[in-house]
């Protein structure tokens, strides 16, 4: 298995639910902008691994994960405990469909993240490569508290006439109170940014949030015709869920 032993360098608490950690990197772990790996904890020996997005790029010399706090949730329940110095098992097989491979170059890419979602965007923003396939990159971050707008500052400062930040959050008082997916559906998102409508010919779509929201903006493209990357071919959208529903 490859999973090797890395030492955590620093540990950032959002919110009561939400957590950033950075660790050290494995030395040959080779990685896209935008790919998941799973990483774990061995509390009794026994691993218990999760996938994880990676938020830092890969040239970065470490790796950073941004994650929820479940609080009998088998990993992030130890996760959440953990401080500097200890060690996270980090598998280095990277994969995921959130990479510039997904989705032909264009116009405008639309980056539509909730919650923890956010994760494979914020390395996605820092890669120079997006730039080059893409005129503009819109973040649409949507999260119920304040506190979880996680990364705000730092997505502020990255900010230009190329990069457009919209966080929105829905059960405290903030600007922006709509859910991002109900922005793009009713096209404010577009007018709000002096934009031209998002169209399949030009513009592309990148999802990762919850399973309703990937569902849901998933359903309102397909009936608008855009095309989802599959085994079929490269299309103008793409999805990852951000997490699995566990029904146990
Ligand atoms: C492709 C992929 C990428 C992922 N990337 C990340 C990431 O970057 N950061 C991250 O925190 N998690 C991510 N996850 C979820 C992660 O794998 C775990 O589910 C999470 O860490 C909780 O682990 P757990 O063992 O504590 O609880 P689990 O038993 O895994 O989950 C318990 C329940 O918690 C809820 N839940 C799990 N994860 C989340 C979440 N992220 N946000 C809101 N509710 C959640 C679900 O209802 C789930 O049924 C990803 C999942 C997938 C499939």
């Amino acid at each position: 298995m490859p999973y090797t032993a890395q030492r955590v360098t620093s540990i950032r608490k959002w919110s009561d639910k939400t957590f950033s950690l950075t660790t050290t990197r494995p030395n040959d772990f080779q990685f896209e902008n935008g790919e998941f790996v799973t990483i774990g904890l061995r509390p009794e020996g026994k691993l218990i691994s999760r996938a994880y997005s990676i938020v830092s790029p890969n040239d970065a010399d470490h790796l950073e994960f941004l994650s929820i706090h479940v609080p009998d949730g088998p990993l992030t329940s130890r996760l959440a405990q953990v401080r500097e110095g200890d060690t996270v098992w980090v598998n280095s097989k990277a994969t995921g469909s959130l990479t510039l491979k997904y989705i032909q170059p264009g116009r405008n890419l639309y980056l539509m993240a909730t919650g923890t979602g956010l994760a494979p965007f914020m390395c996605l923003i820092r890669d120079p490569a997006v730039y080059e396939a893409f005129e503009r990159v819109i973040l649409v971050h949507t999260v119920r508290t304040v506190p979880e707008l996680a990364y705000k500052t730092e997505i502020e400062a990255l900010a230009s006439e190329r990069l457009f930040y919209v966080p929105t959050v829905t059960r405290e008082p903030f600007a922006t109170p709509q859910r991002g997916a109900d922005l793009f559906r009713t096209g404010e998102l577009f007018t709000r940014l002096g934009l031209p409508k998002a169209d399949p010919e030009y513009d592309r779509v990148m999802i990762c949030g919850n399973p309703d929201m990937n569902k849901e903006m998933s359903v309102y493209l397909e009936h608008h015709g855009w095309t989802q990357t599959s085994h079929r071919g490269v299309g103008n959208f793409t999805t990852e869920k951000a997490f699995v529903i566990r029904s146990e």
